[in-house]
């Protein structure tokens, strides 16, 4: 497990305004940057703080990606941001997939392959999730979906291709709900996972890919999550806004 990139990834959402959002960047560098994490840290923030923070933030420390690129890589789309445009502001990580963008914005498998396709041919690595609504795991699909998330958005890829995803595993009922998933319960999925990773692309490449664990991950959580054989980090949203919150979970991996 620990050749793996071992990364804890923040993912900001909708929350704070430029200037909370670039106080917020700062101290979590000027921490980490006396402190060094025992693993990848990454920021995700909406487009608009992108250009700001990545003026100023040590990228050997603290790697910064967006939310979310467009499906089409340039032209007549009023509103749209670019995979390049991303790039452009010196971010190196993008989130595609979130179940947020799935359900509230029509996000389809078609439409998230294309996105993947941009953003890598763009040069940003690709954190995908995937995971079930709650009903889903009532009637134990949890497997078949996830799965099928893969299939319809990153397995298309050549290997060399796919070496630049991260997944993701993000059970909807866990999102913000403040119910996590337990450590076995997120470890079972995360061995699936892999088993479908190495399904498709082999072995290697499977023991090479980090998964992260998603929903309600916190300090008090994440070293029991973290522990465990086929969890290689996490995507974390509300303990993200806190400078204090967030390094207590990179902290999880000393
Ligand atoms: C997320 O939406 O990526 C997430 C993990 O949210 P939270 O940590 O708030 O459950």
């Amino acid at each position: 497990k620990k050749m793996r990139k071992k990364i804890v990834a923040g993912n900001w959402k909708m929350n704070m305004n430029l200037q909370e959002g670039i106080a917020l960047a700062k101290e979590l560098n000027e921490t980490l940057t006396a402190e060094k994490p025992n693993c990848d840290v990454v920021i995700c923030t909406p487009f608009i703080h992108l250009a700001s923070i990545a003026a100023f933030l040590n990228q050997d420390v603290i790697g910064l990606g967006a939310e979310n690129c467009a499906d089409k890589a340039s032209g007549a789309y009023t509103g749209e941001v670019s995979a390049e445009m991303v790039k452009s502001t010196g971010a190196q990580y993008v989130i595609l997939g979130h179940s947020e963008r799935r359900g509230y914005y029509g996000e389809t498998p078609e439409i998230l392959k294309e996105k993947v396709l941009l953003a890598l041919k763009n040069g940003l690595k690709v954190i995908f999730c995937i995971g079930e609504s709650l009903e889903e795991r009532e009637a134990n699909k949890q497997n078949d979906v996830v799965k099928a998330e893969l299939e319809g958005s990153v397995f298309n890829l050549t290997a060399e291709e796919f070496k630049n995803v991260i997944i993701a595993y993000e059970p909807i009922w866990a999102i913000g709900t403040g119910k996590t998933a337990t450590a076995e319960q997120a470890e079972e999925i995360h061995a699936f996972i892999r088993s479908a990773v190495a399904g498709k692309y082999g072995n290697d490449v499977a023991e090479e890919t980090s998964i992260l664990y998603g929903g309600s991950c916190k300090a008090s959580n994440a070293p029991e999550l973290f522990a465990k054989p086929d969890i290689d980090g996490g995507l974390i949203g509300g303990a993200s806004l806190k400078a204090a919150d967030f390094k207590g979970i990179i902290d999880a991996w000393k």
